[in-house]
């Protein structure tokens, strides 16, 4: 059986208590609708306990959008997902483009913070992309099996881990990858990845993220080797986030 897209929201570092009532919008707009896709939203950890109500009665899970890959311990503003996990999440981003960037996060960090996702029962979505200068000089594939190699441990499966496509120059810009990109692209880290894991590495799932919003959402919910999305700017307002989940394949 295949498994359901999953719609993930990326809130990053916005959304203060009055960002409730968005998500209780959603609640509400998705009440009794059948064959949803798995539905997440990751807002920034001050805000999990205070959703955690709000998504109670509903098919939305949350999130954090990072952690520390240990549980505890002298680590100044850092988050563990331990912590994460006691304050109702059930799923952690790891290795954001933004976080790579502004703070210096390695693959192997990555790898660790996956690592400790899955230690304290959360599942990870591990990203991935290439920059602008990358892409036009031909290194995407170079640099998208060096992430894959070196973020995703060798004992990732399909339950504790799904990986997103996320093309750094498509992030927050408003330039989506054409439809042949993202295909091209998914085609080849799900190869990467079922060399690497073999069979569990063909059933992880693959998101795309992107700017992606109600416009495109569907179609690129509908192409070839795309098993879900990660949405920055338009998860934030209940409105866009509904249209795209409803955008997603049945699940
Ligand atoms: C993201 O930050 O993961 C993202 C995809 O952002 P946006 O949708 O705003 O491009």
């Amino acid at each position: 059986m295949t498994a359901p897209q999953l719609i993930a929201g990326n809130w990053k570092m916005n959304g203060l208590l009055g960002a409730k009532a968005e998500v209780t919008a959603l609640v509400q707009a998705l009440n009794g609708r059948k064959h949803l896709p798995d539905i997440l939203i990751c807002p920034p950890a001050t805000l999990l306990r205070a959703l955690i109500d709000a998504v109670e009665q509903g098919s939305i899970r949350l999130g954090g959008q990072t952690c520390h890959a240990k549980p505890n311990g002298a680590h100044t503003g850092d988050i563990s997902a331990e912590m994460l996990k006691d304050a109702g999440a059930s799923c952690v981003i790891v290795g954001h483009s933004e976080r790579r960037t502004d703070h210096k996060e390695t693959s192997a960090e990555v790898a660790a913070q996956a690592t400790a996702a899955w230690r304290a029962g959360l599942t990870a979505i591990i990203c991935i992309g290439e920059t602008e200068a990358e892409r036009v000089s031909g290194k995407t594939e170079t640099v998208l099996a060096a992430q894959i190699d070196g973020s995703v441990p060798t004992d990732a499966t399909p339950q504790t881990t799904a990986v997103a496509y996320e093309p750094i120059w498509a992030i927050g810009t408003g330039k989506t990858a054409s439809l042949a990109d993202i295909e091209y692209a998914h085609a080849f880290i799900r190869q990467r990845m079922a060399a690497k894991l073999g069979a569990t590495g063909s059933a992880i799932r693959l998101l795309y993220g992107g700017s992606v919003k109600p416009s495109n959402a569907k179609e690129i919910l509908h192409a070839k080797g795309v098993d879900g999305v990660l949405v920055g700017g338009a998860s934030l307002k209940a409105t866009d986030f509904l249209a795209i989940i409803e955008g997603a394949k049945p699940g």
